[in-house]
């Protein structure tokens, strides 16, 4: 193992994970700065982590895992790899941020268009929020509609609009799903379950002239990793187009991790606008909106559609991406051909290990994203996947996390495999599962 070679890095650490939980908690809501990290649907510590590389981490208690959570997908490559850390070092001594255009920006929207099958132009922001937010709205000033469609289940970051559960019985308008959305606001989504195309063809029968756009993740990876049924990403496109509605692709997470071509490119379908986000950023916040030139410049200055930021596109955020987008462009067939074989081997070993201990389970699997269900029944939308056996997950939750290795805590959380996780590091976690008591 070999991240235990770190110092304290700041005058907090080495506390422990147990007494800075509870100094946290008295400073930051929950402790923890994005609610998941809290441990609330599995219990117990959160791990405070220290330092990490490659495929491991290292928390405040001096322990090490193997980690597939991967900063909730952008480490592709491993934990602080080097390029990354050279380019993010190379950057930062010319300054962190001008607030002004740079080089850079116009590098790594080059390297997103050759990417990207549908963009001809991308907007950067911060985060994943930001730019779903952004689509959001480029996709109403260019129709002038206020409807958009969502799926139960889909995570589109914490903007309004976003945090909408399905209006119950008949109702097809949606609820906020967390006070402080005005019911106003939530009226204006729609939602349908994830492959229900006749779902969104009534909808759209009813509501189609209103409707901005269809926002869909073409591979869900937030209620586990569930891949789109034969036909039904084609059927969204067909609606769209019937109804001179934008097709949206959030691909804030499948973005570069399914392919280097992202999910469209995997799928052959073609949306109008895409999100991006975790790995197009190299591990630094980065959101980037992208699609054809006549879409985009309907953003300011070019177009009316106000969107903007002091920090988007920033020096080091912009570096860290250039450097991985470059390495997942000029290695792709040998990066994702590894990653599809150790993700291959981890669901063959990790499937044989719970087959032993008799647990039923299904799985899915695109490439290095992975999501393991406790339930024998195949998972297709949210309800399939909220059967899931959640006492037994937390058992494997925290049996794993004693063994030295970290899954997310949370049964809705795809899973990623980087190139740092070596054959035998895979093997070792399914000899984990292969211990446990379950
Ligand atoms: C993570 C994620 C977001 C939100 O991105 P943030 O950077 O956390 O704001 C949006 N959409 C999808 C599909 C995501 O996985």
């Amino acid at each position: 193992m070999n991240v235990n070679d770190s110092e304290s890095l700041n005058d907090v650490a080495g506390l422990g994970n147990q007494s800075l939980f509870d100094r946290a908690k008295k400073l930051i809501p929950g402790g923890v700065n994005s609610p998941v990290r809290a441990f609330g649907s599995v219990g117990g510590t959160p791990r405070f982590i220290r330092s990490a590389k490659g495929c491991r981490i290292l928390d405040e208690d001096n322990r090490e895992y193997i980690d597939f959570v991967g900063s909730w997908g952008p480490m592709i490559l491993g934990h602080a790899h080097p390029e990354i850390l050279e380019a993010i070092a190379r950057t930062a001594v010319h300054g962190t941020s001008f607030g002004a255009p740079t080089a850079a920006e116009v590098e790594i929207a080059e390297l997103i268009v050759d990417m990207v099958p549908s963009a001809e132009m991308a907007r950067l922001t911060s985060s994943g929020t930001e730019a779903t937010m952004s689509a959001l709205r480029l996709a109403r000033g260019i129709t002038g509609r206020s409807l958009f469609i969502k799926f139960e289940g889909c995570y589109h970051g914490h903007g309004d609009s976003f945090l909408v559960a399905a209006g119950s019985g008949a109702a097809t308008h949606g609820h906020p799903s967390s006070p402080g959305v005005p019911e106003a606001t939530a009226n204006l989504t729609l939602v349908a379950p994830f492959n229900d195309l006749a779902a969104v063809e009534s909808l759209m029968q009813e509501h189609g002239s209103d409707v901005a756009a269809i926002f869909v993740e073409p591979i869900a990876g937030n209620m586990g990793c569930v891949p789109p049924v034969e036909g039904f990403l084609e059927g969204l496109r067909a609606l769209c187009d019937k109804h001179g509605s934008l097709l949206v692709f959030d691909e804030v997470m499948t973005g570069f991790r399914v392919s280097p071509q992202c999910a469209q490119g995997l799928l052959g379908v073609t949306p109008d606008l895409t999100t991006l986000g975790k790995i197009v950023g190299g591990g630094m916040p980065m959101g980037v909106v992208c699609g054809p030139q006549k879409y985009m410049e309907h953003f300011s200055p070019t177009g009316a559609v106000y969107q903007a930021g002091t920090l988007s596109g920033n020096p080091l955020s912009v570096a860290a991406g250039i450097a991985l987008l470059k390495r997942l462009h000029s290695d792709s067939d040998e990066i994702y051909n590894t990653l599809d074989q150790r993700s291959a081997q981890l669901h063959q070993l990790w499937k044989e290990a719970l087959d032993q201990h008799g647990i039923p389970h299904s799985w899915h699997r695109v490439g290095s994203m992975f999501g393991l269900f406790f339930t024998a029944k195949t998972v297709n939308n949210f309800h399939d996947a909220s059967q899931g056996d959640v006492e037994l997950f937390k058992k494997f939750f925290h049996g794993l996390l004693a063994e030295g290795v970290a899954i997310a805590p949370s049964s809705y959380e795809a899973g990623f495999v980087s190139l740092a996780h070596t054959a035998e590091d895979i093997e070792f976690t399914a000899e984990a599962i292969g211990k446990l008591k379950l």
